[in-house]
């Protein structure tokens, strides 16, 4: 069977996001772009079900700039068999995603697509439950653990307060959870081996979906900035300005 991998290039989690000093968003002048962390997991799921033997071909999308086939390249680096690109300008929102998902699972018949619970730029955690809804499969998000076996799935969730376990019916999709596997490192000779792997290229308008947004961002805002902590001399200093500054004893 197939499995369609979503991943997203997102802002570094290492970097330090700056706003725009219009506050119209965040700056991403000479940035570092990474694949969203949540991604990298699934792409290592989708490889370690193909080496069980479990799946036979791993397809990673990416929807976005043509920068994002450096994010594909590095998902058939870890081992995706090749790549799509939905190649857009325009800034796209989780409703728009998942309808060109959806369009790739109608075009590509998998009967698996895993996507990361959530990317950590605009935090949404939206695209994998829309995609499920559109396509009406069942749904299984912040998995932790994945079996597959006898056409069904066992999903273990994390939930408040403890673990849920689901068992569901393929085709499906998958969203995953931190604690799923640990992702392995590209090594020098995959990363050769993986740009010669096939990267498709495809447009919004090929596959019949509206991208347009829906949605419009008024502001963004830096948290507010601290005042800086003063140091106290004694523990009586400390009582008298909590007593009398702070207004708290
Ligand atoms: P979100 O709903 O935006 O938090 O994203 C959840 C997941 O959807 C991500 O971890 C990706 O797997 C997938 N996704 C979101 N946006 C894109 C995109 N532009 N290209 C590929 N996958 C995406």
């Amino acid at each position: 069977m197939k499995v369609l991998v979503a991943v997203k290039r997102v802002i570094d989690y290492n970097v330090k996001v700056r706003v725009k000093n219009d506050g119209s968003g965040i700056d991403l002048a000479n940035v570092k772009m990474s694949m969203n962390p949540f991604d990298e997991i699934a792409i290592e799921e989708a490889v370690r079900l193909k080496e069980a033997g479990i799946v036979t071909e791993v397809i990673a999308v990416s929807c976005g700039l043509t920068a994002c086939q450096e994010t594909l390249r590095n998902a058939m680096a870890i081992g995706a068999d090749r790549g799509i690109l939905v190649e857009t300008e325009v800034e796209l929102q989780p409703l728009a995603v998942a309808k060109l998902l959806q369009a790739l699972v109608v075009k590509e018949a998998p009967q698996l697509v895993i996507l990361g619970k959530q990317a950590i730029d605009d935090d949404a955690n939206q695209t994998g439950q829309m995609l499920a809804a559109l396509l009406d499969w069942p749904q299984a998000t912040f998995a932790s653990k994945v079996v597959i076996a006898d056409g069904h799935a066992l999903v273990t969730r994390e939930v408040d307060g403890g673990l849920e376990t689901l068992q569901l019916d393929l085709p499906l999709v998958i969203t995953t959870d931190l604690r799923l596997n640990t992702p392995r490192y590209a090594t020098l000779p995959n990363i050769m081996k993986a740009k010669k792997k096939p990267l498709a290229v495809l447009k919004p308008a090929e596959l019949g979906v509206d991208v347009s947004p829906r949605i419009a961002t008024l502001k963004v805002l830096e948290p507010a900035k601290r005042k800086a902590g003063v140091k106290v001399a004694d523990v009586a200093q400390l009582i008298d300005k909590l007593k009398n500054e702070a207004k708290v004893i």
